[in-house]
């Protein structure tokens, strides 16, 4: 690892980044769920209300989609960005969504609170320019083959352009272990708090790829210090037409509220909040 780059991630204290009153960081644990894709309006908005329920405050949901084949559904794209905006007003959630390319960013900016960057685009430096420019935080998942530097590099893109609010999520990367999707890289978390000021939050979903598995990697991944999660969930798993072998149900995502805050109870005794 080049030591002796200027990277801005690095100055000051750990970043604190605020959505709507809601604070995100190393102090805070923020819990992202939702289904991959918005597929309508009424499951988003059932979806959304569970959510709310059970005290989850960011809603995550796909309104464009980069499938690996180009004949999969593409998702509803900006009826599915009037889906999520309707519903979050509805419920004041916080919402989360993907943005796949540079044209879209401007109109993404005004629909959706939090901007996703995927794992196919972590080396799209000039859509990480143009997410610079605008003030939304930025989820900034971790490309499947990328090093760590290369990671916090891109990130380095978004910064430097003026926007400072990156949070920064592993989502597995590919080694030769094909009984999961990916391999989630656990040691990521900490390697990312040595090196920047930037949150760290954890996709066992997207890593796995196993409804099996969600519980035992969020459990591991709260342990180590990960500043939040981001779950696939939906009331129907098995209906839902992208991933849904790793989207878990409400009965399934409750297990881990629960067992979650067990976790940072006993090993982070008030060093986080919700
Ligand atoms: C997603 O979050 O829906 C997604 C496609 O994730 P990734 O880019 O990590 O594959
Ligand atoms: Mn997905």
């Amino acid at each position: 690892m080049n030591k002796n780059f200027i990277w801005k991630m690095q100055k000051g204290k750990p970043l604190e980044i605020k959505i709507k009153d809601m604070p995100i960081g190393r102090e805070h644990f923020t819990f992202i769920a939702g289904p991959c894709t918005i597929e309508n309006y009424d499951d988003l908005l059932e979806i959304a209300i569970h959510l709310k329920r059970m005290g989850i405050k960011f809603l995550r949901g796909g309104a464009y989609k980069m499938r690996t084949s180009p004949y999969d559904f593409q998702g509803l794209k900006e009826q599915g960005l009037n889906f999520i905006k309707e519903v979050s007003e509805k419920t004041e959630m916080i919402t989360v969504s993907e943005v796949i390319c540079a044209e879209d960013v401007d109109l993404m900016a005004e629909y959706i609170d939090i901007l996703q960057v995927g794992t196919r685009n972590m080396y799209n430096y000039s859509l990480l320019k143009k997410l610079g420019k605008k003030t939304n935080p930025i989820i900034l998942k971790r490309s499947m083959s990328s090093k760590i530097e290369e990671w916090l590099l891109a990130a380095e893109y978004i910064i430097a352009e003026g926007n400072p609010n990156v949070i920064l999520c592993e989502r597995g990367i590919r080694t030769f272990e094909d009984y999961t999707r990916y391999t989630l890289d656990i040691s990521a978390i900490q390697a990312v708090k040595n090196l920047s000021n930037l949150p760290i939050i954890i996709d066992p979903s997207h890593s796995s790829g196993r409804r099996d598995m969600i519980e035992s990697l969020s459990l591991a991944a709260v342990a180590a210090g990960a500043n939040g999660l981001l779950i696939e969930t939906h009331f129907a798993p098995d209906s839902t037409i992208c991933d849904s072998q790793q989207t878990i149900d409400f009965e399934m995502l409750k297990n881990i509220l629960v067992r979650t805050n067990k976790i940072r109870e006993s090993i982070f005794q008030g060093e986080t909040d919700e």
